[in-house]
């Protein structure tokens, strides 16, 4: 990730501080979070908001253990390497990630631009080790505060100066609208108004990608910006992220495999990232042989080819939900039982319900699918998704791997707004090659609303061929290694005016 600014950033600072600081060798060093001892190439450091750097960030950092070893619940500290005594932050290695992270350890405010250079520090086992970043000069272009407002049902929270708050009054409308359809959808005999919550649903929105635009904790997190290279239709986003939050405050003890909490908020919201269908998709993948089978992908869903698992598990919640009625299907899934895997607890769920496991119900499921008959619009949009969104993910794993839903880089946004802290979510510079990439991604979403799947293919082939000229060539991110292709300009007459 860092690897694309570091040319520029070499060439600034070796022709601005030629001799202070850190030696050359250090300063020149291709990843400047990498570690100088061998000894500690079990450890990555990533540094947040990403690279480049500015005075006047609020840093956070990432470190992941890599190696073979336990390092759950190990401390580790951070420093500046200049005050070793003066530890900046602890943090512990977490036992299922292996990653401990350093949140907002230092506001680089008051820091002189140039090489910062830290100290990380595992006390328990002695093992220390130099890490550093580049600080550019405080830029003056960059502004933007937290600010939010009160809707029916929601406090939406927005930055100052983003297309959010261009269009704030529609926002509060769409999120109103959609809270309202979602209680209905929970609560079918009885609607509640949309105030039902004695605390409003969060709300946030953020300029950047992260993952496929939307996330939700307490609070429903998604991307709102006129250039959404993730291309997600806002309303539907909204839909599926406030099912995300109803649901965690409906039922806050039993279990919820994932196959199900995603599957509903498919469903609900009408699609996964557009309207369409549900039935007609899952029976598309099918026919296509690119159905998964439930058994297998259940146990652990998000590692599963992302867009499939999640338009089969909302076939499944509709077709149980055809089977059991909205009540009944809501009581079943509302009243699992706890159990060693989501597999056995879906399974025990659907036993004391219809009598038969999630294996039994599955075949019965593909024998309904495959009496649908999916047109050759519905078998193309499903099978460019997922080929689409597959190479959203290239693109991010080479270029923002902390955009990446796996990898993704999500500080809680709570402790930010009360900080007044907006650098995660707020800014991420863009080279003339992200641009390039991200129009093409954005000429394709229009694409899938026309049906224009030529443009599709061809987009996504452009694509291919740029990524992997960076992955097979070892080459930076840069519009001069994919040879600067400019957009095609229209033919101008010869005498214009005449
Ligand atoms: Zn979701």
């Amino acid at each position: 990730m860092l690897t694309r600014f570091l040319f520029p950033i070499i060439t600034i600072l070796s022709l601005v501080w030629p001799a202070s600081g850190p030696s050359s060798a250090v300063r020149n060093r291709v990843e400047p979070a990498a570690l100088p001892e061998s000894e500690q190439v079990e450890f990555s450091v990533e540094f947040f908001p990403g690279s480049p750097h500015y005075v006047g960030d609020v840093l956070s950092a990432r470190i992941t253990y890599t190696g073979e070893g336990d390092m759950g619940g190990q401390e580790i500290q951070i420093a500046l390497a200049d005050e070793p005594e003066q530890v900046l932050d602890t943090a512990s290695f977490s036992r299922f990630t292996n990653q401990a992270i350093f949140y907002w350890f230092l506001n680089t405010e008051n820091s002189r631009p140039g090489h910062l250079r830290f100290t990380l520090e595992i006390p328990e086992t002695n093992e220390k080790w130099g890490t550093g970043l580049n600080l550019l000069p405080n830029p003056d272009w960059r502004e933007g505060a937290w600010d939010s407002v009160h809707t029916l049902c929601c406090t939406l929270h927005y930055i100052t100066g983003t297309d959010s708050a261009n269009d704030l009054l529609k926002l509060q409308q769409i999120v109103d609208e959609r809270s309202a359809e979602a209680l209905a959808q929970f609560f079918p005999d009885d609607p509640p108004d949309v105030s039902f919550f004695e605390e409003p649903l969060g709300v946030v929105l953020v300029p950047i990608v992260v993952g496929h635009g939307g996330f939700a904790r307490d609070e429903a997190v998604m991307t709102y910006t006129e250039r959404n290279w993730a291309g997600i239709d806002f309303e539907i986003l909204v839909h599926h992220e406030i099912v995300h939050v109803i649901d965690r405050r409906v039922n806050t003890e039993g279990p919820r495999p994932s196959l199900l909490v995603e599957g509903i908020a498919v469903y609900y919201s009408g699609g996964h990232y557009r309207q369409g269908d549900p039935m007609l998709r899952a029976a598309a993948l099918l026919e296509m042989d690119m159905y998964l089978p439930l058994t297998e992908i259940t146990d652990d869903f998000y590692a599963a080819q992302h867009e499939i698992g999640y338009m089969q598990a909302a076939a499944l919640v509709a077709y149980l939900e055809g089977i059991l009625g909205r009540e009944g299907y809501l009581d079943f899934y509302f009243n699992l039982p706890e159990g060693e895997s989501p597999t056995a607890i879906i399974s025990a769920g659907l036993e004391a319900y219809l009598g038969m496991d999630l294996a039994a119900v599955e075949t019965e499921f593909i024998t309904y699918l495959e009496t649908l008959e999916p047109d050759d619009g519905i078998k193309d949009d499903v099978r460019l998704t997922v080929a689409v969104y597959d190479m959203l993910r290239r693109y991010q794993t080479i270029v923002f791997p902390s955009a990446h839903f796996r990898t993704a880089w999500w500080p809680p946004i709570e402790p930010m707004r009360e900080a007044g802290i907006v650098g995660d979510y707020a800014f991420r510079e863009k080279s003339p090659f992200d641009i390039i990439i991200e129009n093409l991604f954005l000429e394709i979403h229009t694409s899938f609303e026309t049906g224009d799947y030529l443009l599709i293919e061809n987009n996504l082939a452009i694509i291919d061929d740029y990524l992997t000229t960076i992955e097979t060539g070892n080459r930076p991110f840069s519009h001069y290694a994919i040879g600067w292709p400019l957009p095609k300009l229209p033919a101008l007459p010869p005498h214009p005016g005449r």
